[in-house]
């Protein structure tokens, strides 16, 4: 979506497992709440997005992926940018179990895979080792699922009643996920 539009795609679970990996002071800090599945404290989470969105690249506009996951971040986030939409992508927890507990990246490139449609243990598109991230396993997952919906799912109220909220069946084939996201976005 992001190469599609031209924007920065800016994850906040990237910018973590980045710093993990680099293993800095905030590396350090992170890395057991994300084992726990449990979300990174709000003011953590805000200067980072912050930092990252005034960098010169996101000048032209961004897509903030896995961000905000609470109200507050919402707030923290409404105070300085305004949004153009909210895309909230639809999809069963038993279908997110299944998406997530077989996920496998890439741990050079981030290309993601499934187990059900591809069974190899290297990336087609460079060739690196695939692995499952540490939070994908079947008891993370649930302890994530259960977080989405206490602190995340007040999201889609919050921004439905600021006309934002654009929802999406992600039950879907990708493909479609993709050019419906296009059409609510008016750029099909
Ligand atoms: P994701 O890659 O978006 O699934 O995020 C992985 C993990 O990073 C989450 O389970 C949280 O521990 C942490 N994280 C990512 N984004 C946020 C956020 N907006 N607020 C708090 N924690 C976050």
């Amino acid at each position: 979506m992001a190469q599609k539009l031209g924007l920065v795609h800016l994850s906040t679970g990237d910018l973590f497992r980045a710093h993990i990996k680099n293993q800095t002071p905030l590396g350090r800090k992170v890395k057991g709440l994300m084992d726990a599945g449990q979300l990174v404290p709000d003011d953590v989470t805000w200067q980072l997005v912050a930092q990252r969105i005034a960098e010169d690249d996101c000048a032209g506009g961004y897509i903030l992926d896995g961000f905000p996951r609470t109200i507050r971040q919402a707030e923290l986030l409404g105070e300085q940018e305004t949004l153009d939409a909210v895309i909230d992508i639809e999809v069963d927890g038993d279908v997110l179990m299944h998406r997530l507990c077989g996920r496998r990246v890439c741990v050079a490139c981030g290309a993601p895979y499934h187990t059900s449609h591809y069974t190899g243990d290297t990336c087609t598109r460079c060739g690196a080792a695939l692995m499952q991230r540490d939070d994908d396993r079947p008891e993370t997952v649930k302890s994530r699922l259960a977080v989405y919906e206490a602190q995340t799912a007040p999201l889609i109220a919050y921004y439905r009643e600021r006309g934002l909220l654009r929802p999406v069946d992600g039950a879907q084939e990708t493909e479609n996920v993709f050019a419906e996201i296009l059409r609510l976005l008016g750029v099909a």
